[in-house]
Formats: structure tokens, C-alpha cells, sequence
């Protein structure tokens, strides 16, 4: 059930008449509490086999996802309840309740009342989810986010590896990945505190977004590790980034608390293959990374030159690596 209707069901619990929320269907997802108890609706019903005579009550649903204004109809239920019912469709884009009609039941209001009181219900209604849509897109952006360096985390990467890997096979662009782990970070931690190294991160992660391409993605995957997405990019072009990568940091240390503190890190590449999968592309990665570490540090890895995947990158669209 999408989320919106979860903040509507919130919403119509609180009031007091019967309202239920019909998909485009007719079936209902949602009753509230006194849909539920004073008319006896329940969810997952389809209205129609509610009521003694269907016909008229397709109409009004009908008329109900066509109309902009609220429609009244008298509704008389199999349960015996029977009452003027107002029905409006829910048309709010991109929540997943666009098309659903509500229809309120509330004998104790006259027409005109019934009329202003649904429009403000639904204005509020529509306002709501809104208001809830931008948060949640800002809640689904901290959740992607390392909060220490602000770039992509893990879960951030993951989703943008993803897209990556629907773009490339889309348009039949070649790219890499590359993972770059800082060397010896436990012992910079232990000899300069671990408030530094903190700031080695941001640093670091800040030197990648100063030097690398606009579309090329930065993510922090784990503590000392990082990872860039290098979008129609070939082995070769990527190797020489990261290359530049790797000695730019290795050129421009640290400076805090009047000194500088030089580090290192190493580097794992590749570039996707046609058969590769986001995980089976991660792997690679790592293993060069583990094959940099194990050939001393401060260095980078790839994946052996290739010419099986064809990239359609321009020499226009050359990445602008460190100088
Ligand atoms: P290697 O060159 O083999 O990668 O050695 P390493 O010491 O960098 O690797 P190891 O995995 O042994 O240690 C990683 C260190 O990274 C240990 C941990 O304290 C540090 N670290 C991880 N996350 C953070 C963080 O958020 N801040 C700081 N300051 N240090 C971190
Ligand atoms: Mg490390
Ligand atoms: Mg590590």
C-alpha cells in the first residue's frame, strides 16, 4: 500500500463520520473506525457487492473519478445503513492515491455544509501529502548520505551503482567503478587522534569532489573506504583519473591545526563488463583493491585492458581529471 495512503488512513481515523477510500477499482483500502462500526464497510471489499442494487452505485463511483467537485448520492448499504454519501476523486500526482475516490457518509450536515466541509477535508488532504512527499524525498536524501563527509553512503552507492548499470545497458555506455581505501588509517588514528582523521576523510572526500567530473559519483562505503562511479568512462580514461586521484592526495596533505599531515591511500578499478552484475562488478573492484594493498599501497589496480564491451564516450566528453 503506498505511503500515502498510510498518512490518510492517519488523517481519517480522527474523524468522526464514516469515510472509506476506494482504489480504481472500487475495492476499498481504506474505512475508518466509523465505516467500519456505524456502516459496516470493510476494507478489501469491493463497495459494489455492498449495496442492494450495484448499478447505481458503479454510476456514482464512476461519476465520483470523473467529476472535480464532490457528488452527492443517496447510498443505500446491504447492512442496512442508509445515508447521503459524498464522493471525490483523489487526484494528487506521484502518490500512489491519483484516481482513488473518498466518499464520506454524514446524515447529521446539510448539503451546502457537506459540500465545504469535503473540500476542505480533501485541500487539506492534498496539502498534507504534499508536505509529506517533500519530506520524505529530504528523509530519503539524509538516509543516503554519510553525514560526516556528505557524500553518498553505502546504501547511496548502491542505488546509484544501480542506476548506472540500467543507464549503461540502455544506451550501451561503457563505465568503472573504482574503490579507494585509505592506507594505514588505523595508525594514523592512534598517532594523531581519531578527531583528525576524521577530518582526513573530509578532506579526501572533498579533494574527489573539487577534481572529479560533475556526473562522476562519490560515496563513502565504509569507514576509510570510498568508491567513485565513473559514468561512460573506459578502463584507460578512468585509470588515468584515479592515477591523478591517488598523487593529488598524495601531493596536497592535510592541513590543520597549523601543520600538514600527509597520508596515502590505494585504489581497485574496473569497468563493467556485459555480463557483469552490480555485485560481480564490486568484487572485481575489491579484489584489485586488495591486489593494490598487497603490492605495497599508494597505487592503483585494474582489471586487464579489454576491448570486449565498446564504449560510445566522445573525445568531447573527455573526463576532466586532477592536474
Ligand atoms: P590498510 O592500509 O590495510 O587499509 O590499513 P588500515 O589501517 O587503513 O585498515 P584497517 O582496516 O586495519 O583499519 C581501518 C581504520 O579506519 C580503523 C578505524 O579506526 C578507522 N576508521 C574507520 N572509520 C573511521 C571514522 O569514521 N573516523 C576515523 N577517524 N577513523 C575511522
Ligand atoms: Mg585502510
Ligand atoms: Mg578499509
Amino acid at each position: 500500500m503506498p505511503k500515502s495512503y498510510a498518512i490518510i488512513s492517519a488523517i481519517i481515523q480522527a474523524i468522526p463520520s464514516p469515510i472509506i477510500i476506494l482504489d480504481q477499482t472500487g475495492r476499498i483500502v481504506l474505512a475508518n473506525a466509523s465505516a467500519r462500526e456505524s456502516a459496516g464497510l470493510q476494507e478489501n471489499r469491493l463497495l459494489f457487492d455492498l449495496v442492494p442494487n450495484a448499478e447505481p452505485a458503479k454510476n456514482f463511483f464512476q461519476l465520483c473519478r470523473s467529476a472535480t467537485m464532490p457528488v452527492p448520492a443517496r447510498l443505500k448499504l446491504t447492512s442496512g445503513f442508509d445515508c447521503v454519501a459524498f464522493g471525490h476523486r483523489l487526484a494528487v500526482t506521484e502518490t500512489g492515491i491519483d484516481g482513488a475516490v473518498m466518499i464520506r457518509f454524514d446524515e447529521s450536515m446539510n448539503l451546502s455544509a457537506k459540500f465545504a466541509s469535503l473540500n476542505d477535508d480533501i485541500s487539506s488532504l492534498n496539502s498534507k501529502i504534499r508536505h509529506f512527499g517533500r519530506e520524505n524525498s529530504q528523509l530519503e536524501n539524509l538516509a543516503l548520505t554519510d553525514p560526516l563527509t556528505e557524500v553518498y553512503n553505502r546504501r547511496g552507492f548502491d542505488r546509484e551503482l544501480e542506476r548506472e548499470f540500467s543507464r549503461a545497458n540502455r544506451y550501451g555506455h561503457a563505465f568503472c567503478i573504482t574503490l579507494i581505501d585509505l592506507d594505514h588509517f588505523k595508525s594514523f588514528n592512534d598517532t594523531h587522534g581519531h578527531q583528525l582523521g576524521d577530518k582526513v576523510l573530509v578532506h579526501f572526500a572533498h579533494r574527489c569532489l573539487e577534481h572529479l567530473r560533475q556526473t562522476d559519483i562519490i560515496c563513502r562505503v565504509g569507514g576509510e573506504e570510498f568508491a567513485l562511479i565513473l559514468p561512460e568512462t573506459s578502463l584507460d580514461q578512468a585509470t588515468v583519473v584515479v592515477n591523478r586521484m591517488l598523487d593529488l592526495i598524495n601531493a596536497t596533505p592535510l592541513y590543520a591545526n597549523g601543520e600538514h599531515y600527509a597520508y596515502t591511500a590505494s585504489a581497485g578499478l574496473a569497468q563493467q563488463q556485459p555480463d557483469d552484475t552490480p555485485e560481480s562488478l564490486y568484487m572485481r573492484t575489491d579484489q584489485n583493491l586488495y591486489a593494490a594493498k598487497n603490492q605495497g599501497r599508494a597505487c592503483l589496480v585494474h582489471d586487464p585492458s579489454s576491448s570486449q564491451f565498446e564504449t560510445s564516450w566522445s573525445a568531447e566528453a573527455q573526463p576532466q581529471a586532477a592536474d
